[in-house]
């Protein structure tokens, strides 16, 4: 495929790699203020102690009320040092604390964009790869059942050379649109590659994912769409869509194999519909 048509990296490697460098740094930084902050505080405290030391052998020689009040006075000034000390650090940890917050928010955000097909939203490829790999051990532990869909843009290719890159665009996002909708959680959509899109399915039967499917495909191809530039219509997008119910002990990599399979088989026989991996091996 040309380099433009590849799904879009939401966020380039080379600036996730920067994010997490600055944040290593704001972090490092924060760090070394507040560790500067406290030995500060160990050290005004220190001094403190030796105050109180020197004041109790004072104590000890004086003979007059003046000397008592100057060793008070001085206890005084020593107590208030510290006080400011105690406060400073404490502003200094308030601080530390709040950009430690901002920075973690916004490494979520960076983590978050990091996983998202940024034209449609939906979870992206390596967010998909995580979650099918997690959904397979959960259901394995549980011993629930499982099904992965995965959803292909009939005839995309047309779609691009007749209209242009962004028609084609407009195209992924409407179709993405309404397997987000339907692919909502505990159900995962995601853009697994251009025109391709993937619905885990954690404890959900054979049956209840063929509804889901058969309502998915009907939805994207009730609706003609319009080229916003022209106002061309475009006709109606239709989808081909396989799956696969997850057999005991399969890995991930094994049941998109096999979903792929019986999506091939929806191509081959006509597109716009649906086929389970099950109706191949009865056929087989
Ligand atoms: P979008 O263009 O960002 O539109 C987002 C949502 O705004 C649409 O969600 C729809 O609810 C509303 N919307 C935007 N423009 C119109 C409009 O002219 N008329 C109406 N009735 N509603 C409008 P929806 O329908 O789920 O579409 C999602 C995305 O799919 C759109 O994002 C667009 O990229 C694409 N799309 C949907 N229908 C068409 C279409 O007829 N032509 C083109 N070129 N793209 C479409």
């Amino acid at each position: 495929a040309p380099a433009d048509m590849l799904p879009p990296e939401s966020l380039p490697r080379g600036r996730l790699t920067e994010e997490i460098r600055d944040a290593a740094r704001v972090l490092g930084r924060e760090l070394s203020s507040v560790a500067d902050a406290i030995s500060r505080a160990h050290r005004s405290q220190a001094a403190y102690g030796q105050t109180l030391d020197k004041a109790a052998s004072s104590i000890d020689a004086a003979g007059d009320g003046e000397t008592l009040k100057t060793i008070v006075g001085g206890l005084s000034t020593a107590t208030r040092r510290v006080q400011r000390e105690n406060e400073t650090l404490e502003k200094k940890l308030d601080a530390s604390t709040k950009e430690v917050a901002r920075l973690r928010e916004h490494l979520e955000q960076v983590r978050r964009d990091a996983m998202t097909d940024a034209l449609t939203n939906l979870a992206n490829r390596k967010a998909f790869d995580e979650h099918l790999a997690a959904a397979c051990q959960q259901v394995e532990a549980d011993g629930e059942p499982m099904v992965l869909a995965v959803l292909d843009v009939d005839h995309f290719k047309r779609f691009n050379d007749t209209w242009g890159h962004q028609t084609g665009d407009q195209v992924l996002r409407y179709v993405a649109s309404v397997i987000g909708r339907y692919g909502q959680l505990p159900r995962i959509a995601a853009r697994y590659g251009g025109e391709e899109f993937a619905i885990i399915f954690p404890r959900e039967s054979s049956k209840q994912v063929e509804v889901a499917l058969e309502a998915i495909r009907k939805e994207i191809a009730s609706r003609s769409l319009r080229r916003r530039s022209t106002n061309d219509e475009l006709g109606a997008v239709t989808i081909s869509a396989g799956f696969a119910v997850r057999r005991p002990g399969e890995t991930g990599a094994t049941l998109l194999e096999r979903a792929d399979a019986a999506l091939y088989a929806s191509k081959r026989t006509g597109r716009n519909r649906v086929t389970s991996a099950e109706s191949l091996d009865i056929a087989a």
